[in-house]
């Protein structure tokens, strides 16, 4: 029996707030929607997290045997400032502040994006498209909508008519946000005086003569909505209806809202089967965001250069960090909880060690031992399988480990195991590791080189000592401290220790 129906997928849906089986579309093949950066500063390891839920999730559900085509987009226009209708767009405001034209800036951070994602072990996803790329779409998906009567043009900008939408679609029901409350409420005042309503929200801006993002329409010179944006890429790319949507939760309103609005107001269909919203990373119980200035960069953390960090930790280490929670918990950042993963992930990591070493030899099977395996294996699928549970995934991980362990000690021995069961035990807890969980073991060959570099330098320094070159043998000293490695001469030879 196939994986993927061995253990169906249930997951909890923002949309109708159930857990529900999951059935995708077309069977055996997924289309995942995730929104991505807007690429106007570094990622900080907030965005890290909410991209990472998805990277294992995507990971898993290839595991299974799915087909998958992810979907993650670049925002690279129309996301403006305090996400919403009025202000500056945060790319341009970036290249105004360097003195730098909006697509290097664009260029820049999503390089960045990239190194951060390729040093955390993301795996690409299927198409990237930008926001930039697909204007015409846009355009043609706003006439649709003023054709449908869902939107108009007020001087050169077109806003989506919530309350016309509502009365025939009902808006708010991703976010439970009722229209009249919101009509109360006193969010969204900006452009008011060329909104109907002050829910209504822009699908096309009229750019200022100052504004430089710029494209022409129908309606005059301006750029698109950011809500138009993923709703053009992803059915684009997905087709009107598809399979998973995600993102991190404080996108469920507006954002994802009024995508679903945009989507059934131009194709009269629900674009998204499930939506997946995964939770933020907190520091001290709050929020990490830019804007708060609580947010770490990734190298800041690598080296610890942070004021609430004692000392650095590796990206492996962080990675697992992030996997020891529930993707739908908060997870509250702090050096304690980054050193207890680090002890978890090497013990993690000697057993997959332990697990590469061991061979099959035939003997007497102990069923009792082979049921255990078996139902351990079981539990790993299913934990993840229930709504991608990598903190239980993680303990039945750590039950195999303790077999490894066990193996090792010489307590158990493979042949106590059938060949197939011992097969099955092997691949798998290799490939929840490696494949699923997208952990790897530190490089330490690097550490190796390292050591062996040095010890070449100390050779040298005493063959120069040996030959009174001492002019040689200072330098030597003095440019590895400068670099951080200290050297100390003894009775035993030198010594030397790395910063
Ligand atoms: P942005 O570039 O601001 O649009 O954010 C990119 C993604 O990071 C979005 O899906 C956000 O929901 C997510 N995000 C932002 N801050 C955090 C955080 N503190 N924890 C988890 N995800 C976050
Ligand atoms: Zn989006």
């Amino acid at each position: 029996m196939a994986l993927k129906d061995k253990y169906p997928i249930t997951l909890y849906n923002t949309l109708t707030k159930k857990k529900e089986a999951f059935e995708p579309i077309h069977e055996d093949h997924v289309g995942m929607y995730v929104c991505g950066p807007t690429v106007y500063s570094n990622v900080h390891l907030g965005n890290v997290r909410t991209f990472m839920c998805f990277d294992v999730i995507y990971r898993y559900l290839m595991y299974l045997g799915y087909k998958v085509r992810y979907v993650r987009n670049i925002t690279d226009v129309g996301h403006l400032e305090n996400d919403a209708d009025e202000g500056e767009d945060k790319i341009a405001k970036k290249a105004r502040l360097e003195e730098l034209e909006p697509m290097e800036i664009v260029q820049q951070y999503t390089n960045d994006f990239h190194d951060v994602l390729d040093q955390f072990n993301f795996l690409s996803p299927s198409i990237e498209p930008s926001a930039t790329g697909h204007i015409m779409e846009q355009i043609e998906m706003v006439e649709d909508l003023i054709k449908n009567d869902l939107a108009y043009e007020v001087n050169g900008s077109v806003y989506f008519d919530v309350a016309k939408y509502d009365k025939k679609h009902s808006y708010g029901k991703l976010s439970g946000r009722k229209i009249e409350e919101l009509m109360e409420s006193g969010r969204m005042l900006d452009s008011q005086d060329e909104k109907r309503n002050k829910i209504d929200f822009a699908i096309w801006k009229k750019a200022s003569p100052a504004h430089i993002m710029r494209w022409n329409s129908p309606w005059g010179e301006g750029f698109p909505g950011w809500h138009l944006e993923c709703t053009v890429m992803s059915t684009k790319y997905l087709g009107e209806t598809f399979d998973i949507h995600g993102g991190g939760m404080d996108l469920v309103f507006p954002h994802h809202e009024c995508e679903i609005a945009q989507s059934v107001g131009s194709t009269g269909k629900e674009p998204v089967k499930y939506w997946l919203h995964s939770n933020m990373l907190t520091v001290n119980g709050q929020k990490m965001s830019k804007s708060l200035g609580n947010s770490f960069l990734p190298n800041e953390l690598f080296t610890g250069d942070h004021k609430i960090l004692d000392r650095g930790y590796s990206p492996m280490v962080v990675r697992f960090f992030m996997l020891q929670s529930h993707y739908s918990s908060t997870l509250d950042f702090s050096n304690d909880a980054l050193t207890a993963a680090e002890k978890g992930f090497k013990r993690l990591m000697e057993g997959f060690k332990i697990s590469k070493a061991l061979t099959h030899e035939n003997g007497d099977v102990n069923s009792e031992l082979e049921e255990k395996v078996k139902a351990t294996i079981d539990t790993l699928f299913i934990t993840m399988s229930e709504d991608f549970n990598t903190a239980k995934g993680l303990a039945a991980l750590f039950e195999i480990t303790t077999m490894m362990n066990n193996f090792k000690a010489g307590n158990i021995k493979t042949s106590d195991l059938s060949k197939a069961v011992f097969d099955d035990l092997i691949n798998h807890y290799q490939g929840f590791i490696v494949e699923v969980l997208g952990l790897q073991e530190e490089r330490e060959g690097d550490t190796e080189l390292v050591d062996g570099v040095i010890d070449v330098l100390i050779k040298i320094r005493q063959d120069a000592k040996a030959a009174k070159n001492y002019a040689l043998s200072d330098k030597i000293r003095d440019d590895l401290k400068a670099v951080g490695v200290t050297l100390k001469d003894g009775k035993e030879g030198t010594e030397y220790t790395v910063e």
